[in-house]
């Protein structure tokens, strides 16, 4: 197995394993918070594996726990394929998964003990004029009329506003902090509105729903969070989760800490973006796989151990960066070399006659499953008068470097014979039909003694092949940053899919769904979820070489 199996060491561990050894925690807890607005991508992966990385690593638990407080943008299958994609990754949760939704009650019974300690008012301002109030970066806010007034007047808004009897947008909860604070977010920020919206856990019990900041770190107080990790993002807004912790009667004091974001060259990571590619059809699903969600790499032929990997390459550290492609591509690769049984498939056939093989004979060959590991057997193969072989590896004449078939010459066949070109047709276009070659019988395994070809090709038996669908996948934006953009659906490459008709060995036949093979030559490919017995479809999982360094040159 291509996963390492060091424990990697970062910035995060080094805290954890003080507040370990110096008795401040006895264990530690982690959590997971997705908001079930969309579906995981690769960045979530980077924090599902440090989250639950070192909960494993250090006998801790770690929480699954939908951060679920829009309930507009939220669903429950999006919940479903969170936790489809979490279990995935390998990993599992401490019992049940959890909701901030379960929380409702105690959240809003922690707003109002803020009311009444005088730390949180009913603002009635709307959210222009409350924006307007808020000041700049260089200039100080101005304090709403709202803020003096009385606990008890402000309790009674508060109860009014949770029995539906204010309109959206009418008013909002606001902590009482301090308006002229550097940080924006500590500026009297809003931490309950009114929303009439069904939620998918609470359905119709709420009609105000706690703002991200509140709820966030409240939950991790009641979960007992020891280290709350989040990405650096969230930097200023620390004060304000300390600011609540401190100011409510709970009995936990969890620490957030902040790591940088994973970036990815030539794609996207936000949901918000992945939304709007669905949406507007630019791809198939959140599932093509061209998208960089799980579902999306998973579809495509990514292992989650070759995810796990790339996690632990990538590191965890506080700088902002942007991670080549490449980097995860060398992962699954690194993987499949060792795991995938090969095969041969034809991706662009043209037809090889071999003239001296007699009409009806059908020979039984046996191919190893892997070069370099015995323990995966054998298969048989097909041979007979009718070849197919990549039209590529054929030119009527050709200088040294070209190392296949060419007329005159000797190429091996790959787990067969030498065969030599003799002649060929060619349509009206030009483009080559039908090659004419012969082969030498007494090539099977073996060099004849008075020469060495040098070239081998991968071919697959005309009237044994199986035709198959394989989608060939290029990167899914022509720029690396295709965020930077001001429209970024104007990078899409539209050629990012190119399906094409092949011929795949017989014993392909009946493969199961999301296995990987290398086709001999061409690169690592994975079964579709399309497919079926009758019509076989491969994904190009990844190419045999690192493309990308020349790409982007
Ligand atoms: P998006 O911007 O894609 O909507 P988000 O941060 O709003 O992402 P959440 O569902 O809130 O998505 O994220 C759950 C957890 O995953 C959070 O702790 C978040 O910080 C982390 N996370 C999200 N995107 C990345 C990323 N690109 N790299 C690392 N961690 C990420
Ligand atoms: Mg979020």
């Amino acid at each position: 197995m291509a996963e390492t199996d060091y424990r990697p060491t970062n910035f995060i561990r080094q805290i954890i394993e003080k507040d370990l050894a110096s008795g401040l925690h006895q264990t530690v807890a982690t959590r997971f918070p997705p908001e079930p607005n969309g579906y995981l991508h690769m960045g979530h992966a980077k924090s599902i594996c440090l989250n639950f990385g070192v909960a494993q690593d250090y006998q801790g638990s770690c929480n699954l726990r939908f951060d679920d407080t829009n309930p507009e943008k939220e669903n429950i299958d999006y919940v479903n394929s969170i936790k489809n994609d979490v279990s995935w990754l390998g990993f599992s949760w401490n019992d049940e998964e959890k909701y901030s939704s379960n929380y409702f009650d105690q959240l809003y019974g922690f707003a109002v003990e803020l009311i009444e300690k005088g730390l949180a008012y009913v603002d009635f301002n709307n959210q222009e004029k409350m924006r307007e109030l808020r000041g700049t970066l260089t200039a100080p806010g101005v304090n709403s009329e709202y803020r003096d007034t009385s606990v008890e007047e402000n309790l009674a808004h508060f109860e009014k506003m949770r029995m539906g009897e204010y309109k959206e947008g009418e008013c909002s909860l606001r902590a009482k902090i301090d308006m002229s604070s550097a940080f924006m977010c500590m500026r009297d920020p809003v931490i309950y509105r009114v929303r009439f919206a069904h939620h998918h856990q609470t359905g119709d019990k709420w009609c105000i729903y706690p703002m991200y900041d509140f709820t966030h770190c409240i939950s991790d107080a009641i979960e007992g969070i020891t280290h709350s990790l989040c990405t650096l993002e969230f930097q200023d807004n620390r004060r304000l989760y300390d600011w609540v912790i401190e100011n409510i009667s709970i009995d936990c004091t969890p620490r957030q800490y902040e790591f940088s974001r994973l970036n990815v060259e030539y794609t996207v990571l936000s949901k918000r973006k992945l939304i709007q590619l669905v949406d507007e059809g630019h791809v198939a699903g959140w599932d093509d796989p061209r998208m960089p969600t799980i579902a999306g790499i998973r579809r495509r032929g990514y292992t989650a151990a070759s995810i796990r990997e790339f996690c632990k390459r990538i590191g965890v550290t506080k700088m902002d960066n942007m991670v080549e492609m490449s980097m995860l591509e060398a992962c699954i690769r690194d993987e499949l070399n060792e795991t995938a049984p090969r095969r041969m498939a034809v991706l662009d056939p043209i037809k090889v006659v071999i003239e001296n093989y007699p009409e009806d004979k059908v020979e039984i060959l046996s191919a190893p499953n892997h070069p370099n590991n015995e323990e995966m057997g054998n298969r048989d193969i097909y041979f007979s008068k009718t070849l197919y072989i990549e039209a590529d590896d054929f030119r009527e004449s050709a200088n040294k470097k070209f190392k296949r078939l060419v007329i005159g010459k000797e190429v091996r066949l790959r787990n067969a014979y030498y065969l030599k070109a003799e002649r060929f047709d060619e349509d009206e276009n030009g483009k080559v039909t039908c090659v004419y070659c012969t082969y030498d019988p007494d090539t099977l395994g073996k060099d004849p003694e008075d020469r060495k070809a040098k070239g081998v090709i991968h071919w697959v038996s005309a009237s044994h092949g199986v035709p198959a669908k394989v989608r060939l996948y290029d990167r899914l934006f022509t720029v690396p940053n295709p965020a930077a953009a001001d429209d970024f659906t104007a990078c899409i490459n539209a050629d990012s899919l190119q399906t094409v008709s092949a011929v795949v060995e017989a014993s392909l036949k009946g493969v199961s769904s999301l296995s990987g093979f290398q086709f001999e030559r061409t690169g690592y490919f994975s079964v579709d979820i399309d497919s079926t017995d009758d019509s076989l479809v491969f994904n190009r999982t990844v190419g045999l070489r690192d493309t990308w360094a020349k790409v982007s040159n």
